[in-house]
């Protein structure tokens, strides 16, 4: 379309698309955001609203407009469906406009920089990020790439940066925050993107100008002084800049208060990347977090997944929970947020642990300082959010008052901590800055139960402000002259039947009807004419009724303005009100964890330990939804690898998480659900679930599994602790065996990390004959009333065989055939090394397992397909001489998920052809 061509107002509609040209521009004429064009085809889709026709002096063209007052559940749509929307108001009023209406940006609304309440979900942080790379000439990595990663939540001021260095450390931290957008300059491709970030992070690429070092420096310095200490790289720096400079430039490039509003003037400043302002734009953001993760436990984002620290994962087809939400007793969004924080980047210092672990502990004996505090935090806004609503001039009174009642519990959270015996709890409670200025301020100003709307009054407390004290008693003064009018000039016409009213378009007026007319004074002046009466003005009355408007126009501008002030008041304090929103949080955090603690019976566990010794733990999540959960111990030296037997469903893979989350927790300072615990401090946990276990995460080639082993194989450390869970699977037994083996093999020999290794592959029970440091654990399976039981509870050495005889026999094969197995099997114990036993290097184990018995691994606990709990899945008969205990366990050993049709085929000719020779 040729520009010349178009009407004043598409030309500045098209003029603000091309400025933003990656978003979807939402174009206020008057109560709607309206879309042209190919972008009214698409919103008029996208938001099922009817696409219709606009005809101006240039032709006709299409048109779709979302009402103004409901914008935000479109917005909602328009970002779901991956777009990025710019919403462009009126920022002039149209009486004042000469010519076209004046508008302008006011907000670039993305998934990562959302501060709208109603687009926000829930309480949780959103994120977004921002990655710079750098060569790394002079630092460590000698040659190597250095990662600058920068996350922003721009709702709360959360603000962190920190260095890595490869992706797959960028990836870990990714998978703790979950951004939900990314921002990146053209020195990261789209691969690297792919391999950092998670997938529904939607990808933003900004100008390179503002990943510039230079342009960055800057901007990072009028936010934070002291950032050049802090940030420990130019890739932080240039992160941590552009990402400012986006969430300015989502903010538009008009600001209410760059005094736009009074002159006129547009600053546009906010989107040149170039250009950093003198002021901080975003004055919030008033703390830079850098961190290293190193000074965290390493949660990387595969374990993040399958620890299910978060998000639940669907097993077993069962809706889940996750373990932030079992421990989740916060009482107000602060908390929660902190809380999911700890959990996020569990401590590794053992003196920050004991100090919220004495808080907690405190909390757990003192049980009505505990429901107290609860009981008062609950009343505490997400001032957080309030704050930066404030900061940027988008709160209105009835936030102030949220603020102020905030602020009102926090001298009752100090007098329920006054007699605080611990030392974390006292300083906490110093942290707890009253504000009181600023509690005192809102109000002395602010009225009671004020309106959402800050220009039609009703804002502003009586008694603050003299001159609007005297224009509202004008106003007042001129309605009671009103109101009185209709009684003296009913006794000065004797018309009865006169009235004075109000209506939007002519005022007040006088009315009298038909009848009456003769009566009407001179002075009356005829302004309306309906059915059965006239109505009229006088001099008098217009006169009363003009004042009466200019006090209310002008006392109403004048809250107005007073608000601001008050807001800009309130603005200032942020910091103070921020660090009082910190230590509110980790109050609520201190008594989530201590309430866990005590209605949950969790036990203060001792961190620092040399071994992992575990007295009755249970896994915090699964303790929940069983009925009866049974308790495991754990005793085991750092370094030991311990092998995990028994069939399916018996609980190897809920025990393994039981462990890891039982470190998890008490390195987040929590008690943990375990009558005693003894733990070492554990650097990182890492976890890898078997291709064939986790299909529901949607990782199902065994080259993820292999990736992901071998990054533990790089990354592991003595201090580190390992899940493997049926790790090897996805691939031929023979094959998967091997590796599993050798796996194992390096991170006893070569890492000594501490592994928990649950497999089918009884042949690894081996390895602890072969280790000095491995260890075999088995769940058994019993047999009750015609059933096979799994009591889940975890035994010393390896799992036998048994159970497969067992389910054979619940699935109905004929006694005499169980009881000749059991006779195979009690001489192939005989005949093998002895009873399995707990201790290291004891070689028993494999004597009486399925290999012993059937010579090709069968694996014999594990029924196929079938869960293992379905009798009926099994049913064999035992008639003739059939090699029967060789083809049940040929049968069991196959994995039917692992198996392609040529594999079942072959499988299929075996038997028959075992089955012809026993003949
Ligand atoms: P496996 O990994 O051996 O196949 P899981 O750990 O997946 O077994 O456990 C199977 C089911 O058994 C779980 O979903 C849980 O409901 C139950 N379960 C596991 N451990 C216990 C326990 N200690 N006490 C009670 N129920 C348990
Ligand atoms: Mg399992």
């Amino acid at each position: 379309m040729d520009p010349e061509e178009l009407t004043p107002m598409l030309s500045q509609y098209y003029e603000l698309c091309a400025r933003y040209e990656d978003s979807l521009v939402l174009f206020q004429v008057g109560d709607f955001y309206e879309t042209f064009c190919a972008a009214a085809e698409t919103t008029a889709r996208l938001c099922e609203i009817t696409l219709t026709k606009r005809e101006d002096s240039t032709g006709r063209y299409p048109m779709a407009g979302i009402p103004v007052d409901s914008a935000e559940s479109y917005i909602e749509t328009l970002l779901d469906a991956g777009y990025r929307v710019a919403v462009a108001d009126q920022v002039e009023a149209p009486a004042e406009a000469s010519g076209c209406v004046e508008r302008a940006v006011t907000r670039v609304v993305t998934p990562g920089t959302l501060t709208e309440a109603a687009l926000l979900r829930g309480a949780d942080n959103n994120f977004v990020a921002a990655l710079a790379v750098d060569d790394d000439t002079d630092g460590p990595l000698d040659g190597g790439r250095e990662y600058g990663l920068a996350l922003l939540d721009v709702s709360t001021g959360d603000f962190y940066a920190t260095g890595l260095a490869s992706l797959s450390a960028v990836a870990d931290e990714a998978g703790r925050f979950v951004p939900s957008e990314v921002v990146v300059g053209p020195d990261i491709d789209d691969d690297a993107v792919a391999e950092a970030f998670p997938a529904e992070a939607m990808v933003t690429r900004y100008d390179s100008v503002a990943f510039d070092a230079d342009v960055a420096r800057e901007r990072v310095g009028t936010y934070f002084a002291d950032a050049g200490e802090t940030l420990a790289s130019d890739a932080e720096l240039r992160a941590c800049g552009a990402l400012l400079a986006y969430a300015e430039y989502t903010r538009g490039g008009y600001h209410e208060d760059a005094g736009a509003v009074d002159d006129g003037a547009v600053d546009e400043s906010g989107l040149d990347p170039a250009e950093v302002p003198a002021e901080p734009r975003l004055s919030y953001l008033n703390h830079l977090t850098r961190y290293d993760p190193r000074e965290y436990m390493l949660l990387d984002a595969v374990a993040v997944r399958s620890l299910e620290l978060f998000e639940p994962r669907h097993v077993h087809g069962a809706a889940g929970t996750a373990l932030a939400d079992v421990i989740d007793e916060t009482a107000c969004a602060l908390g929660r947020r902190e809380l999911t924080d700890w959990l996020r980047r569990p401590l590794l210092d053992t003196d920050r642990i004991a100090a919220r672990q004495d808080a907690v502990g405190e909390l757990v004996r003192d049980v009505r300082t505990r429901e107290r505090l609860h009981e008062r935090l609950a009343d505490v806004y997400d001032i957080e959010r309030l704050v930066a609503r404030v900061s940027r001039g988008r709160a209105n009174a009835r936030d102030l008052r949220s603020l102020h009642e905030t602020l009102a519990v926090v001298p009752d959270l100090r007098d329920v901590l006054v007699d605080a015996e611990g030392e974390p709890l006292q300083r906490l409670r110093e942290r707890l800055d009253p504000v009181a200025d600023v509690r005192e301020a809102i109000d002395a100003a602010v009225a009671e139960d004020p309106p959402p709307e800050l220009t039609e009054g009703g804002v502003i407390r009586k008694g603050y402000d003299e001159r609007l004290d005297e224009l509202r008693a004008t106003e007042r003064e001129g309605k009671r002259w009103i109101d009185e009018l209709e009684a003296s000039e009913r006794e000065r016409t004797g018309v009865d039947s006169l009235k004075v009213g109000h209506n939007q378009v002519h005022g007040y007026y006088i009315e009298v009807t038909d009848p009456n007319l003769d009566a009407v004074p001179d002075e009356y002046q005829r302004r309306q004419t309906l059915k059965n009466s006239e109505r009229f003005v006088t001099p008098a009355l217009k006169e009363r009724e003009d004042e009466i408007l200019r006090a209310t126009e002008r006392a109403d501008d004048l809250e107005y303005e007073l608000f601001r002030d008050l807001r800009d008041e309130v603005a200032a304090e942020a910091e103070r009100i921020q660090a009082l929103a910190a230590a509110v949080a980790d109050l609520d955090a201190l008594v989530a964890l201590a309430t866990v603690a005590a209605e949950h019976g969790y036990t203060r566990p001792t961190v620092g330990a040399d071994r992992f010794a575990i007295e009755g733990g249970r896994h915090p999540v699964v303790e929940r939804a069983e009925e009866r959960f049974v308790p495991n111990g754990t005793d085991l030296d750092p370094g030991t690898i311990a092998v995990i037997t028994g069939p399916n469903m018996s609980g190897k893979s809920t025990y393994m998480r039981q462990v890891a989350l039982v470190c998890v927790l008490a390195q987040v300072g929590s008690f943990v659900p375990a009558t005693a615990a003894q733990l070492p401090v554990v650097d990182r946990v890492f976890t890898r679930v078997g291709a064939s276990d986790d299909i529901a995460g949607g990782r199902s080639t065994f080259m993820v599994e292999m990736t992901e082993v071998a990054d533990i194989l790089r990354a592991a450390t003595p201090r580190s602790l390992v899940l493997l869970d049926e790790v090897g699977r996805g691939t031929s037994t023979a094959d998967g065996f091997a590796l599993a083996r050798a796996v194992t093999e390096h991170l006893h020999d070569e890492v000594g990390a501490t592994v928990l290794f649950a497999t089918h592959h009884h042949d690894l029970t081996g390895l602890a004959a072969d280790l000095p440091d491995a260890v075999n654990r088995h769940f058994p399976a019993t047999e009750r009333d015609g059933e096979v039981v799994f009591r889940h509870d975890l035994q010393p050495g390896a799992a036998t065989a048994s159970y497969g005889v067992e389910v054979a026999d619940a699935a109905g094969v004929p006694e005499s055939v169980v009881a000749r197995a059991h006779e195979l099997l009690a001489r192939e114990t005989a005949d093998g090394a002895g009873q399995p036993d707990e201790s290291a290097g004891d070689a028993g184990g494999s004597g009486r397992d399925g290999t012993a018995s059937g010579g090709t691994a069968p694996a014999a606990g594990d029924p196929p397909a079938s869960g293992g709990t379905d009798p009926a899945a099994v049913s064999v008969s035992g008639d003739g001489g059939h090699d029967v205990e060789r083809l049940v366990a040929e049968l069991d050993a196959v994995d039917l998920g692992n198996t392609t049709p040529l594999e079942a085929l072959n499988r299929l000719s075996e038997l028959k052809r075992l089955l012809d020779e026993s003949e």
